[in-house]
């Protein structure tokens, strides 16, 4: 709050502050920081580096060190400079808690402020001006302001300055010059400014460049596609233009890869359109890749089957043209192109490059590091190019197994009854979080009456959380139609027990996380209507009656999307997206029995054993400076 304030004074502050230890620099008194770190489960982020060729290895630890600079440029915009979030805090068991919250709010525990001198979390981050209110902006600004790759700022002093004129012979400095943006009058007689995230973290994004150059090198020979796209993914960052990389990563099917940019928009509760930094280095594992690739096929028939009006399950056709990819990895033209407002000329591809894929991850970094661990991810975010090329949907594998070992099998021992122990699965938990994956490209991505308008524009900032919540009821009915269709083993109860123990799981984020809400929504229809049972030894799952109520909530939300139904989403989070205490008591068992919240990571080059690759590197650069 107005901690901020001072900060942007930088010199007085550091005046008044360097005296006071306490500012910032203590846990809040009473505040549980030992307890809630160890409620974090550490983990490894391996993969079989044996599988990997030498230009492979060079490579991962170059994507590694670029993920490690954008892990930079989160801090900032979470919280400030880590050096200096992390500055004179001498604890180091509060210094690892701040850290693995890239700040001061504890984001498993509804952004509850943990260091002295803190207030609760802004809604809008450092992407807006404190205090920051969209209605003081004349409406046709308003558009250009909720773009996803600047920020808004409060004009200070020194930008309403003329830059200082250059001493003679010298050159001018770039700190001294303003700072580059877009000036614009609010309607109380103010003004704010736009600055691109490529001018507000130049020098973070200049050295991301140079790693992913590297990258690109390393791998030419090897897998000239992915060099290129590591090449156009850097320029992407650099001129904050995404669309052409985004399409080129979804024709990529090689062994390693890296998501890297401003991605989701969970960080900004504000208006929810302002993008993260984030990364997640990854090594494909093709052999579980080839098992899910056959149930992209089946989604024009899965989206048919939706207990919906047609109107709110758009056909999704049937995908039977094949794509020529040229040796720079573009889509030979078909003739038809895709001419929309706002995006470059793009050419339709003749078939939907819709993936299901399976990785390790070996890094994470920023936004996907904070809070709770991602364990799948569907991207691009762009609803243009979800609707024209389809989305990839990566499986973490190795984090998900974690996360199912250490959380949702020993929470379900607890709170589900012991009869339905035996349902709780690996193999499940993978299958709806796939088709939980899976679960979002279905439904409707613009409002039945207003084709222009998307449902995110209509729902704003819980857009996120009715998201979630449509994928896992809408993935658990797909899980459901294969299941009768003969395409998915065991027995359905694994799927549906599962899928409660991993409610459980999910519920403990708390309400401040979509995912969270989303679950809450879940378990609330769940309960009220019978599907779950609380006993003595635990809940059980009705899995009959739980098949209709999951089909009706599907209905539900779908009608909140197409309909962009504002007030309709309201009422449902107020009344199913809380935790009521009976369940609070439930979640305080497992606090008791010490069960991880979520697990953190020891990761990078060192946990691959690929230290050799860095070093041999280093010395190579030595050389080249003598
Ligand atoms: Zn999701």
């Amino acid at each position: 709050m107005a901690l901020n304030k001072f900060y942007r004074f930088g010199m007085i502050a550091m005046v008044v502050f360097s005296t006071s230890v306490s500012f910032g620099q203590k846990a809040v008194k009473g505040y549980p920081v030992a307890e809630r770190l160890a409620s974090y489960k550490k983990i490894s982020l391996k993969t079989d580096t044996a599988l990997l060729s030498e230009a492979e290895r060079k490579c991962l630890v170059h994507l590694i060190k670029a993920a490690q600079k954008v892990d930079e440029i989160f801090w900032k915009q979470a919280f400030k400079e880590k050096s200096k979030a992390l500055e004179g805090i001498k604890n180091d068991t509060l210094r690892r808690f701040v850290e693995i919250n890239y700040g001061p709010w504890d984001r498993l525990n509804d952004d509850k402020p943990f260091l002295q001198g803190y207030g609760s979390k802004p809604k809008g981050g450092n992407f807006y001006p404190e205090n920051f209110d969209i209605n003081t902006v004349p409406p046709n600004f308003r558009q250009r302001l909720m773009l996803p790759y600047s920020i808004v700022k409060p004009l200070t002093k020194a930008d309403l300055m003329p830059p200082p004129p250059p001493k003679k012979g010298e050159k001018p400095k770039m700190q001294e010059m303003p700072m580059m943006m877009e000036r614009f009058p609010l309607t109380n007689g103010n003004e704010i400014g736009l600055v691109d995230y490529s001018t507000l973290y130049e020098k973070d994004i200049q050295l991301i460049l140079q790693e992913m150059m590297k990258a690109s090198a390393a791998i030419e020979k090897e897998d000239k596609l992915f060099s290129i796209y590591l090449r156009e993914r850097a320029m992407s960052i650099t001129s904050n233009q995404y669309i052409m990389s985004d399409i080129k990563w979804m024709t990529l099917k090689s062994h390693l890869d890296i998501v890297i940019g401003p991605i989701e928009n969970y960080e900004d509760k504000l208006l929810g359109t302002k993008t993260s930094f984030e990364a997640y280095v990854l090594v494909r594992d093709r052999e579980w890749g080839a098992k899910l690739e056959k149930y992209v096929s089946y989604l024009p028939e899965l989206q048919a089957n939706i207990p919906v009006e047609a109107a709110y399950k758009p056909e999704i056709s049937n995908n039977t043209g094949v794509n020529q990819i040229d040796e720079n990895g573009n889509i030979m033209p078909s003739g038809d192109m895709v001419d929309i407002q706002g995006y470059p000329p793009l050419q339709k591809p003749n078939a939907s490059l819709s993936q299901l894929a399976v990785f390790d991850a070996v890094y994470y970094a920023g936004d996907c590091n904070a809070g709770s661990k991602t364990i799948a991810v569907n991207l691009p975010n762009d609803e243009v190019l979800q609707k024209y090329y389809g989305t990839r949907r990566s499986q973490l594998k190795n984090t998900m197994k974690a996360k199912f070992e250490e959380m949702v099998k020993p929470i379900s021992l607890i709170l589900v009854d012991p009869s339905q122990h035996k349902n709780i699965l690996f193999d499940a938990f993978f299958a709806n979080v796939m088709f939980h994956e899976v679960a979002h490209g279905l439904g409707v991505k613009n409002l039945v009456s207003d084709q222009n308008k998307t449902v995110r524009e209509a729902l704003g900032a819980d857009y996120s959380a009715i998201e979630e919540c449509k994928a896992d009821v809408l993935g658990l009915y797909m899980v459901t139609q294969l299941f009768n269709k003969g395409e998915l083993t065991g027995s359905l109860d694994d799927y549906y027990v599962t899928f409660v123990a991993s409610v459980f799981r999910s519920v403990r984020f708390g309400a401040a996380s979509a995912h969270g809400k989303a679950n809450m929504i879940t378990f609330n229809t769940l309960l009220n209507s019978g599907c779950i049972v609380a006993g003595k030894k635990g809940y059980t799952v009705n899995v009959v009656a739980m098949k209709s109520v999951i089909e009706k909530l599907a209905a539900e939300l779908l009608h909140l999307q197409g309909d962009g139904d504002k007030s309709g989403v309201d009422k449902m989070l107020q009344e199913r997206g809380i935790i009521k205490t009976s369940l609070q008591e439930d979640l305080a068992k497992l606090e008791k029995a010490k069960i991880p919240v979520d697990i953190i990571f020891d990761q990078g080059i060192d946990t691959l054993g690929l230290k050799a690759y860095d070093e041999a590197e280093k010395s190579k650069d030595k050389k080249e400076k003598k």
